[in-house]
């Protein structure tokens, strides 16, 4: 028998290094009218560095990124990632937390060499130029804050028009980093709708405001926007682990227009089932 057009859409789908979980999922991906993109680890490659490392007055940059490093250690974020391997490359030892606490689209705390380190969001707009910047908070004292940058993905650019080619509707940022963060990377790959500061229930919120909305996104944060999408996709590499099994499709191979690839692939196949 001739496999039905769904199945083989797949199937075609997994030669491009797509996993789509179901055929209700590949058939979804077609009906999209709108997509929504996170930033860090979606539209960027999401192995950021720190830039900056800037110690409020009184304090030690070291001991700061040591802190914050020891506090993130358990952290599986890339921005967790970035801290810890700073202060590696510094050649600090990090040291051992306890009562490690994330908070989804806000940060981490935990006990670090008897003191409560907090590494969050800050609460206000920073200052920086268009990088994220997280805070470091000891003992309920502002110590310092980190500068981090990302590159973008190389196909961004293209990915992004490609699908606002396909739905004929503009791609909107949504993310939970700072404005000038948001809009320097909206800038850069074409993108006019930015909602920035956004917590994972605000994602939510801003999928199920429009038409059928795609979300593409990696992390943790993204989790609850990609199960309440009418088609919820997820960068694997990235990927965490909650956010790959609440997706219906995961982006094996590394390349974000490997998602508009698999929108035209399911658009084809609905027509040969009508
Ligand atoms: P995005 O939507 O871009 O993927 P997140 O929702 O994961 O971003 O995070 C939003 C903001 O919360 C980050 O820009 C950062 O300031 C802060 N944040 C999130 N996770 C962490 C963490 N593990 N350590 C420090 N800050 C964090
Ligand atoms: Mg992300």
């Amino acid at each position: 028998a001739t496999m039905p057009p769904l199945l083989s859409a797949i199937a075609n789908a997994g030669r491009h290094g797509v996993l789509v979980k179901s055929a209700i999922a590949m058939e979804r991906l077609g009906e999209v009218e709108r997509v929504a993109l996170d930033k860090t680890g979606t539209l960027t490659e999401g192995t950021p560095v720190v830039t900056a490392v800037r110690p409020a007055a009184g304090h030690d940059a070291d001991d700061v990124l040591a802190l914050a490093a020891g506090a993130e250690n358990l952290s599986e974020h890339p921005l967790a990632r970035a801290i810890v391997a700073a202060a590696k490359e510094r050649g600090l030892d990090v040291p051992a937390a306890e009562g490690f606490r994330a908070t989804p689209g806000h940060g981490v705390s935990a006990q670090v060499s008897g003191k409560l380190v907090e590494v969050t969001r800050p609460d206000s707009e920073p200052e920086a130029e268009g990088h994220t910047v997280v805070v470091v908070v000891v003992d309920g004292v502002h110590a310092g804050a980190l500068s981090i940058s990302d590159r973008l993905r190389p196909d961004a650019a293209e990915a992004v028009r490609a699908l606002r080619e396909l739905t004929g509707t503009e791609p909107v940022l949504l993310t939970g980093d700072n404005e000038r963060a948001a809009a320097r990377v909206a800038a850069e790959v074409g993108i006019t709708e930015v909602r920035a500061r956004l917590l994972p229930q605000d994602k939510v919120a801003a999928v199920r405001e429009g038409a059928p909305t795609m979300v593409v996104g990696d992390g943790v944060n993204d989790a609850p926007a990609l199960a309440a999408a009418h088609s919820g996709v997820a960068m694997g590499r990235a990927g965490s682990d909650l956010t790959l099994e609440t997706a219906d499709v995961v982006v094996v191979r590394d390349e974000l227009f490997a998602v508009p690839r698999v929108v035209d692939l399911s658009r084809r196949a609905r027509r040969l089932v009508k």
